[in-house]
Protein backbone atom coordinates (compact mmCIF):
# COMPACT_ATOMS: atom_id res chain seq x y z
CA UNK A 1 0.00 0.00 0.00
CA UNK A 2 1.16 3.67 -0.40
CA UNK A 3 0.48 5.84 2.51
CA UNK A 4 0.37 9.50 2.27
CA UNK A 5 -0.44 11.79 5.69
CA UNK A 6 -0.44 14.89 5.80
CA UNK A 7 1.90 16.21 3.67
CA UNK A 8 2.67 19.41 2.88
CA UNK A 9 5.41 20.42 0.46
CA UNK A 10 5.94 24.26 -0.38
CA UNK A 11 8.52 26.37 -2.60
CA UNK A 12 9.23 29.00 -1.01
CA UNK A 13 6.68 30.78 0.14
CA UNK A 14 4.22 28.96 -1.94
CA UNK A 15 2.42 25.82 -0.34
CA UNK A 16 2.19 23.47 -3.43
CA UNK A 17 0.42 20.42 -1.48
CA UNK A 18 -1.51 21.48 1.35
CA UNK A 19 -2.13 18.18 3.99
CA UNK A 20 -2.99 15.53 1.47
CA UNK A 21 -3.82 12.07 2.62
CA UNK A 22 -3.88 9.83 0.46
CA UNK A 23 -4.15 4.98 0.44
CA UNK A 24 -3.90 3.77 -2.47
CA UNK A 25 -3.87 -0.18 -2.36
CA UNK A 26 -3.30 -3.47 -4.27
CA UNK A 27 -4.54 -3.32 -7.49
CA UNK A 28 -5.99 0.01 -7.55
CA UNK A 29 -5.86 2.25 -10.34
CA UNK A 30 -6.33 5.90 -8.60
CA UNK A 31 -6.29 8.63 -11.32
CA UNK A 32 -5.54 12.06 -9.97
CA UNK A 33 -7.39 14.88 -11.75
CA UNK A 34 -7.07 18.92 -11.26
CA UNK A 35 -5.74 22.07 -12.81
CA UNK A 36 -2.64 23.26 -14.25
CA UNK A 37 -0.43 23.92 -11.24
CA UNK A 38 -2.78 22.30 -8.70
CA UNK A 39 0.00 20.02 -7.91
CA UNK A 40 0.00 16.85 -9.54
CA UNK A 41 3.24 16.01 -10.48
CA UNK A 42 4.51 17.64 -7.18
CA UNK A 43 2.45 14.99 -5.37
CA UNK A 44 4.14 12.03 -7.59
CA UNK A 45 7.67 13.81 -7.06
CA UNK A 46 7.51 13.36 -3.33
CA UNK A 47 5.94 9.89 -3.65
CA UNK A 48 9.11 8.47 -5.82
CA UNK A 49 11.22 10.18 -2.49
CA UNK A 50 12.38 13.54 -5.44
CA UNK A 51 11.16 16.30 -3.51
CA UNK A 52 11.41 16.86 0.29
CA UNK A 53 8.61 17.01 2.36
CA UNK A 54 7.85 19.93 4.39
CA UNK A 55 5.12 17.95 6.83
CA UNK A 56 3.72 14.99 6.79
CA UNK A 57 4.74 11.18 5.71
CA UNK A 58 4.46 9.01 2.35
CA UNK A 59 5.20 5.67 3.03
CA UNK A 60 5.61 2.78 0.41
CA UNK A 61 4.70 -0.88 2.07
CA UNK A 62 5.64 0.67 5.10
CA UNK A 63 8.91 2.29 4.11
CA UNK A 64 9.66 5.63 4.52
CA UNK A 65 10.51 7.62 1.50
CA UNK A 66 11.74 10.73 3.20
CA UNK A 67 14.30 7.95 4.94
CA UNK A 68 17.31 7.53 3.03
CA UNK A 69 17.76 4.27 4.57
CA UNK A 70 14.25 3.02 3.70
CA UNK A 71 13.72 4.73 0.29
CA UNK A 72 16.21 2.25 -1.96
CA UNK A 73 13.50 -0.25 -0.92
CA UNK A 74 10.85 1.87 -1.32
CA UNK A 75 11.86 2.61 -4.85
CA UNK A 76 12.49 -1.29 -5.52
CA UNK A 77 9.01 -1.49 -5.05
CA UNK A 78 7.72 1.14 -7.40
CA UNK A 79 8.32 2.87 -10.46
CA UNK A 80 7.65 5.98 -12.54
CA UNK A 81 7.32 6.81 -15.89
CA UNK A 82 7.41 10.64 -16.51
CA UNK A 83 5.51 12.78 -19.45
CA UNK A 84 9.39 13.13 -20.87
CA UNK A 85 11.37 10.34 -22.15
CA UNK A 86 14.22 10.20 -20.42
CA UNK A 87 16.05 7.35 -21.88
CA UNK A 88 19.89 7.21 -22.53
CA UNK A 89 20.22 8.55 -26.45
CA UNK A 90 23.17 6.52 -26.06
CA UNK A 91 21.46 2.94 -25.32
CA UNK A 92 19.39 1.12 -27.82
CA UNK A 93 15.82 0.29 -26.41
CA UNK A 94 16.92 -3.02 -24.83
CA UNK A 95 20.03 -1.78 -23.38
CA UNK A 96 17.97 1.05 -21.35
CA UNK A 97 15.74 -1.64 -20.39
CA UNK A 98 18.05 -4.05 -19.22
CA UNK A 99 20.36 -1.40 -17.69
CA UNK A 100 18.50 -0.86 -13.84
CA UNK A 101 17.45 -4.81 -13.53
CA UNK A 102 21.52 -5.53 -14.27
CA UNK A 103 22.52 -2.70 -12.01
CA UNK A 104 20.60 -2.54 -9.22
CA UNK A 105 18.63 -6.25 -9.24
CA UNK A 106 22.12 -7.65 -10.11
CA UNK A 107 20.29 -10.14 -12.89
CA UNK A 108 22.53 -11.31 -15.78
CA UNK A 109 23.13 -9.51 -18.52
CA UNK A 110 21.96 -11.65 -20.75
CA UNK A 111 18.65 -12.39 -18.73
CA UNK A 112 18.30 -8.93 -18.19
CA UNK A 113 18.29 -8.08 -22.17
CA UNK A 114 16.11 -11.44 -23.11
CA UNK A 115 13.73 -10.06 -20.13
CA UNK A 116 13.58 -6.56 -21.96
CA UNK A 117 13.51 -8.21 -25.61
CA UNK A 118 9.89 -10.48 -24.19
CA UNK A 119 9.03 -6.66 -22.46
CA UNK A 120 9.46 -4.77 -26.02
CA UNK A 121 7.35 -7.54 -27.72
CA UNK A 122 4.40 -6.98 -25.33
CA UNK A 123 3.94 -3.66 -26.52
CA UNK A 124 4.54 -4.57 -30.01
CA UNK A 125 7.86 -3.59 -30.32
CA UNK A 126 10.06 -6.36 -31.36
CA UNK A 127 11.45 -5.21 -34.43
CA UNK A 128 12.35 -2.34 -32.94
CA UNK A 129 14.75 -3.38 -29.41
CA UNK A 130 18.02 -2.81 -31.25
CA UNK A 131 17.17 1.00 -32.16
CA UNK A 132 18.38 3.94 -30.80
CA UNK A 133 16.03 6.39 -28.84
CA UNK A 134 16.79 8.87 -31.62
CA UNK A 135 15.49 6.52 -34.09
CA UNK A 136 12.06 5.94 -32.53
CA UNK A 137 8.61 7.81 -32.64
CA UNK A 138 7.44 9.78 -29.15
CA UNK A 139 4.93 6.43 -28.33
CA UNK A 140 7.79 4.33 -29.15
CA UNK A 141 9.85 5.71 -26.80
CA UNK A 142 7.15 6.06 -24.66
CA UNK A 143 6.64 2.49 -24.45
CA UNK A 144 10.50 2.10 -24.13
CA UNK A 145 9.90 4.09 -21.16
CA UNK A 146 6.96 1.77 -19.98
CA UNK A 147 8.92 -1.12 -20.10
CA UNK A 148 11.95 0.15 -19.07
CA UNK A 149 9.73 0.84 -15.39
CA UNK A 150 8.39 -2.87 -15.75
CA UNK A 151 11.86 -4.33 -15.73
CA UNK A 152 12.48 -3.46 -12.45
CA UNK A 153 9.10 -5.83 -11.52
CA UNK A 154 7.04 -2.89 -9.17
CA UNK A 155 4.39 -3.18 -6.88
CA UNK A 156 3.12 0.43 -7.72
CA UNK A 157 3.28 2.11 -11.24
CA UNK A 158 3.39 6.00 -11.23
CA UNK A 159 2.78 7.71 -14.45
CA UNK A 160 2.60 11.57 -14.64
CA UNK A 161 1.17 12.69 -17.83
CA UNK A 162 2.94 10.08 -19.91
CA UNK A 163 0.86 10.99 -23.05
CA UNK A 164 0.67 14.69 -23.16
CA UNK A 165 3.29 14.87 -25.47
CA UNK A 166 2.31 12.38 -28.01
CA UNK A 167 -0.41 12.65 -30.82
CA UNK A 168 -3.58 11.45 -30.83
CA UNK A 169 -2.51 8.01 -32.76
CA UNK A 170 0.44 7.22 -30.27
CA UNK A 171 -1.22 8.58 -27.42
CA UNK A 172 -4.15 5.18 -28.12
CA UNK A 173 -1.37 3.16 -28.20
CA UNK A 174 0.44 4.07 -25.09
CA UNK A 175 -3.09 3.83 -23.39
CA UNK A 176 -3.74 0.47 -24.37
CA UNK A 177 -0.97 -0.88 -23.17
CA UNK A 178 -1.91 1.02 -19.40
CA UNK A 179 -5.23 -0.52 -20.58
CA UNK A 180 -3.77 -4.46 -20.57
CA UNK A 181 -1.79 -3.84 -17.21
CA UNK A 182 -4.64 -2.17 -15.09
CA UNK A 183 -6.72 -5.57 -16.34
CA UNK A 184 -3.73 -7.69 -15.04
CA UNK A 185 -3.91 -6.19 -11.63
CA UNK A 186 -1.17 -3.95 -11.86
CA UNK A 187 -1.12 -1.00 -9.26
CA UNK A 188 -1.70 2.39 -10.64
CA UNK A 189 -1.25 6.16 -10.02
CA UNK A 190 -2.22 7.75 -12.94
CA UNK A 191 -1.82 11.53 -13.47
CA UNK A 192 -3.91 12.38 -16.77
CA UNK A 193 -5.54 14.88 -18.57
CA UNK A 194 -6.95 11.79 -20.53
CA UNK A 195 -10.53 12.12 -18.13
CA UNK A 196 -12.73 9.49 -20.75
CA UNK A 197 -9.50 7.17 -20.33
CA UNK A 198 -9.49 8.01 -16.78
CA UNK A 199 -12.87 7.08 -16.68
CA UNK A 200 -12.41 3.78 -18.33
CA UNK A 201 -9.44 1.99 -16.00
CA UNK A 202 -9.51 3.95 -12.91
CA UNK A 203 -11.33 2.60 -9.29
CA UNK A 204 -10.76 5.95 -7.74
CA UNK A 205 -10.68 9.36 -8.92
CA UNK A 206 -8.91 11.89 -7.22
CA UNK A 207 -8.94 15.86 -7.55
CA UNK A 208 -6.14 18.33 -6.63
CA UNK A 209 -7.34 21.91 -6.32
CA UNK A 210 -4.74 24.08 -5.47
CA UNK A 211 -2.75 21.79 -3.54
CA UNK A 212 -5.72 20.33 -1.72
CA UNK A 213 -7.40 16.87 -2.56
CA UNK A 214 -10.89 18.09 -2.75
CA UNK A 215 -12.12 14.88 -3.89
CA UNK A 216 -11.87 10.88 -3.61
CA UNK A 217 -14.24 8.61 -4.99
CA UNK A 218 -14.87 5.83 -6.58
CA UNK A 219 -14.75 6.47 -10.45
CA UNK A 220 -18.35 6.24 -10.78
CA UNK A 221 -19.63 8.35 -8.21
CA UNK A 222 -16.89 11.30 -9.34
CA UNK A 223 -18.47 11.24 -13.09
CA UNK A 224 -21.99 11.21 -11.25
CA UNK A 225 -21.09 14.51 -9.83
CA UNK A 226 -20.75 15.67 -13.26
CA UNK A 227 -24.96 15.50 -14.22
CA UNK A 228 -24.16 19.41 -12.07
CA UNK A 229 -25.68 18.03 -8.74
CA UNK A 230 -22.75 18.49 -6.03
CA UNK A 231 -19.39 19.45 -6.71
CA UNK A 232 -19.71 22.63 -8.91
CA UNK A 233 -15.49 22.51 -8.85
CA UNK A 234 -15.68 19.26 -10.48
CA UNK A 235 -18.39 19.91 -12.73
CA UNK A 236 -16.57 23.17 -14.24
CA UNK A 237 -13.06 21.00 -14.49
CA UNK A 238 -14.79 18.08 -16.86
CA UNK A 239 -16.45 20.54 -19.20
CA UNK A 240 -13.55 22.16 -19.91
CA UNK A 241 -11.72 19.46 -20.65
CA UNK A 242 -14.64 18.33 -22.85
P1 LIG B 1 0.41 20.48 -14.81
O1 LIG B 1 -0.97 19.92 -15.05
O2 LIG B 1 0.63 21.75 -15.56
O3 LIG B 1 1.49 19.47 -15.03
P2 LIG B 1 0.70 20.09 -11.93
O4 LIG B 1 -0.59 19.87 -11.27
O5 LIG B 1 1.54 18.90 -12.22
O6 LIG B 1 0.47 20.94 -13.26
P3 LIG B 1 2.97 20.94 -10.37
O7 LIG B 1 4.02 20.74 -11.41
O8 LIG B 1 2.92 19.96 -9.27
O9 LIG B 1 1.53 21.09 -11.02
O10 LIG B 1 3.20 22.38 -9.77
C1 LIG B 1 2.41 22.89 -8.70
C2 LIG B 1 2.89 24.28 -8.39
O11 LIG B 1 4.21 24.23 -7.86
C3 LIG B 1 2.98 25.21 -9.58
O12 LIG B 1 2.53 26.47 -9.18
C4 LIG B 1 4.44 25.23 -9.92
O13 LIG B 1 4.81 26.45 -10.51
C5 LIG B 1 5.09 25.04 -8.59
N1 LIG B 1 6.38 24.35 -8.66
C6 LIG B 1 6.58 23.07 -9.08
N2 LIG B 1 7.87 22.72 -8.99
C7 LIG B 1 8.53 23.81 -8.52
C8 LIG B 1 9.90 24.09 -8.20
N3 LIG B 1 10.86 23.17 -8.34
N4 LIG B 1 10.18 25.33 -7.75
C9 LIG B 1 9.22 26.26 -7.55
N5 LIG B 1 7.92 26.05 -7.83
C10 LIG B 1 7.58 24.86 -8.30
MG1 LIG C 1 2.38 18.10 -13.97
Amino acid sequence: MISVRGVRKAFGSATVLDGIDLDVHSGEVVSILGSSGSGKSTLIRCMNGLEKLDGGRITIDDFDVSRPKELSEARKRSATVFQLFNLYPHMTAVQNIALAPVEVLKIPRKQAEADARTLLDSVGLSARADAFPAQLSGGQRQRVGICRALAMKPRYLLLDEITSALDPEMTSDVLAILAKLAHDGTTMVFVTHEIEFARTISSRIVFLDKGQLVVDLPTAEFFAADGGMAKPRIAQFLSKMR
